[in-house]
């Protein structure tokens, strides 16, 4: 059992930390938040500049959110504590923490907390 678990976690370490690689690269070179351009351009240009600025901001803060994510569940990793619903405390099944390494509930609670955000 203990080979097993240790096993997910690795794998999970791998990928975590792939996908963390992976966004922050992005960030550093695909996401560059164009400046407005205010000087010289009639209200069309800077109403699309500004547009393409709040998209580009967007586009950061979603990349920022997974970011933090996956850097708690590298955290709960290392503390021991990743597979573990962080509601209930029930071990998460190996297949949903296969397909969401950085998931940090079960089923049953992210359910639940989906609801809650949804009223
Ligand atoms: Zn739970």
């Amino acid at each position: 059992m203990e080979t097993m678990r240790t096993s997910i976690e690795t794998t999970a370490r791998g990928r975590l930390m792939a996908q963390l690689e992976g966004i922050e690269h992005r960030l550093q070179n695909e996401v560059e938040v164009p400046p407005a351009t205010f000087a010289g351009g009639d209200f069309l240009d800077v109403a699309q500049s500004v547009e393409q600025q709040e998209l580009a901001r967007l586009v950061v803060s979603r990349h920022a959110e997974r970011v933090r994510r996956l850097r708690i569940a590298l955290a709960r990793l290392q503390d021991g504590e990743y597979g573990i619903c962080s509601v209930c405390r029930a071990s998460i099944p190996p297949k949903r923490l296969r397909a969401l390494p950085d998931t940090m509930t079960c089923v049953a609670c992210q359910e639940q907390l989906e609801r809650i955000a949804v009223r």
